[in-house]
């Protein structure tokens, strides 16, 4: 296998998943008159947020989608936020509704997330959404960045029935998600965290390793397993005597020459996540169209 064959091009999927998805939602519109709309909630100033922001709603309108953007200032009160999530929920002529986190300091994160309607919560953290996935079902919202990481695992590897899984993270819009995911696709799974006691020693077991802990060059050449499908969802900003740069979780160098395939950073599971949010956005349209 040469080596840009071991390589996952997240990018690439995601280009063509997001042409399937505008293809699907000018069919929904047509056929419904529904045009799948998208709000986005931001609170403060936060730069980071508002570049997150500014290329999920751009990638919204490319998809053929209708994004609103709503942008608080950073002394807004949680009363008056949960008051616009109230409006939007209630607003039928829109199907999804993402609020940027973090939120600042004054407003509680969980009573945001706890305050979207589930059946527009198209980033899949509400409790209900979370609770549908952790029983197997299939009716909820499945946070992005895992289900990106599934479609590319499935991508290399369409049978995932038996392979031991290892997630390094258990947050709960990432790793959790994940293990949960895989082990609906007959995995057996093992999250570890940090305070498991030997990372490394489970990592090694791995058929499927995936990475969402936040450390740069955490995963080691010999933390894996030969043939392993590795995917690294870790994003880290380093200094580097070149300037800065984007790096992921593992030691991409030393883990390549072992892994089957492996997603890189950037280019792997980044641009899934955006991808699956209108990939969930345009689900809650086909449900609200369905139900009209
Ligand atoms: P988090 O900080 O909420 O959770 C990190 C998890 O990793 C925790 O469960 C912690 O116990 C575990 N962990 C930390 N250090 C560890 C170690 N040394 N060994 C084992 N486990 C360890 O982080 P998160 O929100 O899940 O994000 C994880 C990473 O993924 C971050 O780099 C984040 O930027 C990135 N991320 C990327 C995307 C994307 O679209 N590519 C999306 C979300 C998060």
């Amino acid at each position: 296998m040469c080596a840009d064959e071991k390589l996952i091009d997240g990018k690439a999927f995601a280009r063509r998943l997001r042409h399937d998805l505008h293809e699907q939602a000018v069919a929904l519109h047509a056929r419904t008159g529904v045009v799948p709309t998208l709000a986005v909630v931001m609170v403060g100033e936060d730069p980071a947020s508002a570049v997150y922001v500014r290329n999920k709603v751009r990638a919204t309108e490319q998809a053929g989608m209708r994004s609103v953007a709503h942008h608080l200032p950073g002394d807004t009160s949680e009363a008056e936020l949960l008051a616009l999530i109230a409006t939007l929920n209630a607003d039928p002529s829109v199907h999804g509704i993402l609020v940027q986190l973090p939120v600042p300091q004054q407003i509680r994160r969980d009573a945001v997330l706890d305050a979207i309607s589930p059946e527009k919560d198209v980033d899949g953290f509400h409790i209900v959404n979370a609770g549908r996935l952790a029983v197997g079902r299939r009716d909820g919202f499945i946070p992005c960045t895992p289900l990106g990481c599934l479609m590319l695992i499935k991508s290399v590897r369409p049978d995932l029935a038996g392979q031991q899984a290892v997630v390094i993270g258990c947050s709960n819009i990432v790793g959790r998600p994940m293990a949960r995911l895989l082990q609906q696709e007959g995995c057996t799974v093992t999250m570890t965290h940090l305070r498991t006691r030997d990372v490394a020693a489970e990592a090694r077991r791995a058929d499927i390793l995936i990475v969402a802990a936040g450390r740069a060059g955490l995963v080691r050449g010999d933390w894996v397993k030969p043939g392993a499908i590795v995917i690294d969802v870790g994003i880290n900003r380093v200094d580097t005597p070149a300037g800065a740069r984007i790096v992921g979780d593992v030691a991409f160098d030393e883990v390549f020459p072992h892994v089957g395939a492996i997603t890189p950073v950037p280019g792997g599971v980044g641009p899934m996540t955006i991808a699956c949010l209108l990939q969930n956005t345009l689900q809650a349209a086909r449900k609200a169209a369905a139900a009209t």
